[in-house]
């Protein structure tokens, strides 16, 4: 019998509502978006908490490239994105500008950082520092991400840059959760390779064991599909299809401090492409239930159904998780992951002698 999501019994201390967003985008690539009691109004009472932040990247808009046709996309102009760091110092804003009992439902994230540049760290330490008391995570960031990678003005981004291990120290140290961006593979992937930046992948998860970290989307996205074993061979170690790429990842004890949001609509088509993948989704996260948190990663929302419609997709999934991984990876998860980021950031931050104004 379909169970709805509602009925299994939350586990004590968890916010109210169906879920918490652990990824969604407050602003637009061209910084532009809804305010949060905006957006606390579509949250209604369906939604507890959500991770707040914005878009990092800024797409240009070149009038020699588009004229007066103002992109909003990085897939409508060819003109470069840029990083955007004013992002942090607007959600920042934004969020202080709540009242005690709004900001309780957000956990602000940092992510006007260049992860290609070894100074990212001292931006992020800069952004903690003015804005004491406020941010709880670094993300979302992207290293690869299908046409936008290529289109970032300067150096392009890589797994083995060791800006990015810099990074990820210093989230370890400081206690923020971190929300990463990486396609696992290159699009449009031929059957039976194994995944171009799943070995990069690891190897940088296996550096950074102290740090929380939450691969976005399972590393899929819009032309990034899950690996596919080749038909010439059966399915295996050297002929791995997703599930089992996936479950490697849960089974191995370097790489425990590795969750996965299950974020966009995109990765939802793939979870729910038919019904026996659909049953496979939910085995594999009944099995892991600690390891997987819902996130919607819709941007800047008009309406609660562009908004709640990543969630209601997933219905079929939710059916056919146990009770206990309904609610972990709808709530539990989430706030194990961010209650324990509140305590430790903040905890950082008086220890570097930084506190909020009363
Ligand atoms: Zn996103």
């Amino acid at each position: 019998m379909a169970r709805s999501p509602a009925s299994a019994q939350a586990p004590r201390g968890t916010s109210a509502g169906e879920f918490d967003d652990v990824h969604f985008h407050l602003t637009n690539y061209v910084q532009e978006g809804i305010e949060p009691t905006d957006f606390l109004k579509i949250m209604g009472t369906r939604v507890g908490r959500s991770a707040l932040f914005g878009i990092p990247l800024q797409q240009t808009w070149s009038y020699r490239n588009s004229g007066d046709f103002a992109p909003t996309y990085y897939l409508q102009t060819d003109a470069p994105l840029y990083y955007y760091s004013f992002t942090d110092a607007y959600i920042a804003m934004a969020y202080r500008a709540l009242a005690p009992e709004q900001r309780a439902r957000f956990d602000p994230m940092i992510t006007g950082f260049n992860p290609a540049d070894m100074y990212a760290t001292e931006h992020i330490r800069r952004v903690l520092k003015t804005f004491p008391g406020v941010f709880e995570g670094i993300g979302e960031f992207t290293i690869h991400k299908e046409f936008v990678s290529s289109k970032v003005a300067g150096e392009v981004a890589s797994l083995t840059n060791p800006a990015l291990d810099r990074i990820l120290d210093l989230a370890g140290d400081a206690g923020l959760v971190v929300l990463f961006h990486n396609d696992m593979d290159m699009p449009f992937a031929k059957a039976g390779a194994e995944p171009v930046f799943l070995t990069q992948m690891k190897a940088l998860l296996r550096r950074h064991t102290k740090t929380t970290i939450i691969w976005a989307h399972m590393g899929l996205g819009r032309i990034v599909h899950p690996a596919q074993p080749s038909a010439s061979a059966p399915p295996g170690e050297r002929n791995p299809n997703f599930a089992m790429i996936v479950e490697g990842i849960l089974l191995d004890s370097t790489l425990r401090h590795v969750s996965f949001d299950i974020s966009w609509d995109e990765v939802a088509k793939y979870l729910l492409a038919t019904p026996d993948i659909t049953r496979r989704s939910a085995d594999l996260i009944n099995r892991y239930p600690d390891r997987f948190l819902f996130g919607s990663d819709v941007v800047a929302p008009k309406d609660s159904a562009t908004y709640f419609a990543v969630f209601d997709a997933y219905r079929p999934l939710w059916a056919l998780l146990t009770p206990d991984a309904s609610a972990k990876v709808r709530r539990g998860n989430y706030e194990r992951l961010f209650d324990a980021a509140r305590q430790r950031v903040r905890a950082w931050e008086r220890a570097q002698g930084w506190t909020a104004a009363p």
